[in-house]
């Protein structure tokens, strides 16, 4: 949920920084646009300007020559027109007027044309009448109706203007000097005076029809031309520079600026287009940029999310399935079996289940079949469980499992089941090497009394079920019930009574004797501990010996037994008896630290014993565990002269080859192997030991031998010597001390000791 949250946070963070991105170039795009619509007008402004003063030069420059001409025609003596308009004749050939001439004060014009003309009326001739120069404003030629323009200035004669020098200029001219190039020929200008009348239409076929009147031609070109018609009317009159945006046929900017030549201005007209193509372009570029870039940033978000999402789903994949089985993992079984539990009503219970060796099963046939295997059990756990059951590889072997059930003996009858499916078929399903291997697994089995109690706390007390049988090839489950805890509660007071026990001498070594088989002769004895209460009751050792070795108590136990063991073998030795060796149970914790080694040593030198009348019984499950550890064990042992068994062999997993690497010298074979005697593979195996050991140069000891025909098997079959039942119980020092007086004691079938 958490996760999610995060996602859902980082998406949008995503969305809005796409977005603060997206507003960033927007204004970007808005202050370029802007930059451009500036560089815009600043390039029109510079046309217009360039066009202003070219028109002003001319004029300047007109009115320069003329003035010169003016000074040549005033006279100190009396001024003469005819002659005046002569010279001008001559003038005009160079220059690009239309008509010269002169007018006198009466208004009578001497033109270069010789043209009959009234002149009088002309404002420009009035204001050069009173001294000034001027220049019309356009005016229609009286001769032929041309467009013009006049020029004009006085003539003195004698400080007294007598007449006034005129020029007639086309229109035309100064149109054909203000055709604005710098658009490719789409710009045009006209010249208005400031009221808005024409002065200089444009040549240009798109300009306004039959320009007479600048607002008249704006408004005449389109009603929404109002507002800008307006805008320059104000511009002229406070004699601005400026411009406006128009319509005609396409939109249009006009510049207009003041010509410093008369009331005159200057309009400079364009299509917007001309102008706004290059600026369109760079905004298309800027606006296609910027949406790459959005769109860039959008799928990297989404990129990013989708990123996300797998890993999460990975995630979940890697928390929640089991690589090896596809199943549940334990943190998915947890959280469904705390969801189940509070669902459903009838009795649960949680069991935690493991293989009996397993490690065996991956170094003697590889982890691809130890996979197959897992997978199998997980598919015999999906047969068996119901569909409101849940089950799941917990780690390595390890199994767990919720099932529910209304009453004890049903749980049991499925649990057999379980077991009864796990050992049927199984023939090269699991390891195609060895296809009858047999599959044991033990169960530890919490009966659920708090449904809302911590998953862990069940896991736990299964587990201590579980461990209570882990190890025993008989037993398949165990319960944690009432009577376990019970169970918990007995060892724990044994656990605390065995050490004041040892103490008080509570713990007694009995020895079972071990018999020739040819000869049927005692050879030798194995000591068992026997713990006699202070009431008589005897604890046998299976019910002390696992607690004392979980708490350790079982190295002061062993050494006990051992020292136990040497003070009598010395007492009987020093009485004269013949003494055979006797073998001490060694526990597998001993293999851990090989510190007892050093104290076994000082124990048999203390009393002077020689160290052959003792030996070491190891299991064979200790061999599997740590080869390597228990080779330096036994050769110190060797070197003290301890002689070394191998008990229950063939319990354990050691394979026959790994005999030869240990140097064992007398195997104990199992009594499990003794009682499957009658069976055809029994019969197998054990030939197929005894030999293997003889090859070896190993004794072998049968254990748990009770009956004839077991003892005529074992003698046909070669093994060296004898232990069970049959021959001799376990029984007191005191007692077997007598057995040691009869020797040679060829009678001991008929011995029948009380343990
Ligand atoms: P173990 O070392 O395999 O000892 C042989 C067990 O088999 C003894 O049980 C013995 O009484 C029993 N036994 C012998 N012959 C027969 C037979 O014909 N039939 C049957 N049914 N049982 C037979 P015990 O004395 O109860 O000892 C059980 C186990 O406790 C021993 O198995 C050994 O592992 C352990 N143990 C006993 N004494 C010691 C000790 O001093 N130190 C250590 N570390 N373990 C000991
Ligand atoms: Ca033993
Ligand atoms: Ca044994």
């Amino acid at each position: 949920m958490k996760r999610n949250n995060r996602l859902v946070r980082k998406v949008v963070v995503g969305l809005l920084l796409c977005l603060v991105l997206a507003g960033i170039l927007m204004l970007y795009a808005r202050m370029l646009q802007k930059e451009l619509d500036k560089e815009t007008i600043r390039t029109l402004n510079e046309v217009t300007a360039q066009n202003v003063n070219a028109v002003k030069k001319e004029i300047e420059r007109e009115f320069t020559l003329l003035e010169e001409i003016a000074d040549r025609l005033s006279t100190e003596e009396t001024f003469d027109p005819e002659q005046a308009a002569d010279e001008l004749r001559d003038i005009i050939k160079r220059y690009s007027f239309k008509r010269m001439g002169v007018i006198l004060p009466d208004g009578k014009a001497y033109t270069t044309d010789q043209a009959e003309l009234y002149l009088g009326d002309r404002d420009y001739f009035l204001k050069s009448m009173a001294g000034e120069d001027a220049l019309s404003d356009k005016l229609r030629d009286r001769s032929n109706g041309d467009d013009i323009i006049v020029f004009s200035l006085p003539v003195y004669e004698k400080d007294k203007v007598c007449a006034v020098l005129f020029a007639t200029y086309h229109v035309k001219i100064l149109q054909e000097l203000m055709a604005v190039s710098a658009f490719g020929g789409n710009g045009y200008s006209y010249i208005i005076s400031s009221n808005g009348d024409a002065v200089m239409d444009t040549v240009n076929p798109t300009g306004f029809m039959d320009f007479q009147n600048v607002y008249a031609s704006l408004i005449g070109a389109s009603e929404q031309n109002k507002g800008c018609a307006e805008k320059l009317r104000r511009g002229l009159e406070s004699k601005e520079t400026g411009y406006i945006r128009f319509h005609n046929k396409v939109d249009k900017y006009m510049f207009y600026s003041p010509l410093d030549v008369k009331d005159w201005y200057m309009l400079n007209v364009v299509p917007t287009g001309v102008m706004d193509s290059t600026r369109n372009f760079i905004m298309l570029i800027t606006y296609g940029l910027c949406g790459i870039l959005i769109l860039l940033f959008l799928s990297f978000t989404g990129y990013i999310y989708r990123m996300e999402r797998q890993k999460k789903k990975e995630l979940a994949d890697i928390l929640y399935v089991d690589g090896v089985t596809g199943g549940y993992s334990y943190a998915r079984f947890c959280v469904e079996a705390q969801k189940s539990l509070l669902k459903e009503t009838s009795a649960a219970a949680y069991i935690v289940m493991d293989i009996d060796n397993f490690k065996v099963i991956n170094e003697l046939f590889g982890y691809e079949d130890g996979d197959r295997t897992l997978q199998y059990i997980w598919g015999i756990w999906k047969k068996c469980s119901r569909e409101n059951e849940i089950f799941a590889r917990r780690i390595a072997d390890s199994f767990v499992i919720l099932w529910y059930f209304d009453f004890r003996q049903e749980l049991n009858d499925r649990l057999d089941g379980f077991i009864r499916k796990l050992q049927e078929n199984l023939e090269g399903k699991v390891q195609e090497s060895a296809p009858d291997y047999n599959l044991k697994c033990t169960m530890g089995i919490y009966i659920v009394k708090d449904r809302k109690e911590n998953i862990q706390n069940m896991m736990n007390y299964a587990v201590m079920a579980h461990a209570s049988i882990k190890g025993q090839a008989d037993k398949w489950y165990a319960f944690y019930d009432d009577e376990f805890r019970e169970m918990l509660l007995r060892n724990k007071l044994m656990e605390d009574r065995m050490k004041r026990a040892l103490k008080q001498q509570e713990f007694e070594v009995y020895y079972q004797p071990k018999y020739s088989t040819e000869t049927r002769e005692l050879i030798g004895a194995e000591a068992l501990v026997r713990w006699i209460r202070s009431d008589g009751s005897v604890i046998m050792p299976n019910e002390f010996i696992p607690l004392a070795e979980k708490n350790g108590f079982i190295s002061r136990l062993d050494k006990y037994v051992f020292t136990q063991v040497c003070l009598h073998q010395k007492m009987w030795l020093k009485e004269g008896k013949e003494i055979v060796p006797v073998s001490v149970n060694l526990s597998r914790k001993h293999l851990y630290n090989d510190e007892f080694i050093e104290e076994y040593q000082e124990a048999v030198e203390e009393v002077e014993l020689p160290p052959r009348y003792i030996q070491l019984e190891l299991t064979e499950s200790a061999i599997f565990e740590n080869q390597e550890a228990l080779c330096r064990i036994i050769d110190r042992l060797h070197m003290i002269g301890f002689r070394i068994l191998m008990d229950d062999f063939g319990t354990g997993y050691s394979s026959l080859m790994m005999l030869k690497s240990i140097p064992i010298d007398i195997l104990k074979l199992d009594k499990s192997f003794v009682d499957d005697f009658d069976d055809p593979r029994g019969e197998k195996i054990i030939t197929s030991v005894i030999r293997l050991a003889q090859a070896l140069h190993m004794e072998v000891t049968a254990e748990g031998v009770e009956t004839e025909e077991q003892y005529r098997f074992l003698k046909e079959l070669g093994c060296s010597s004898i232990q069970g039942f049959y021959f001799a119980r376990p029984m007191p020092a005191k007692e077997y001390e007598k057995k040691l007086k009869q020797r040679p004691d060829t009678e001991a079938t008929i011995a029948m000791p009380d343990r």
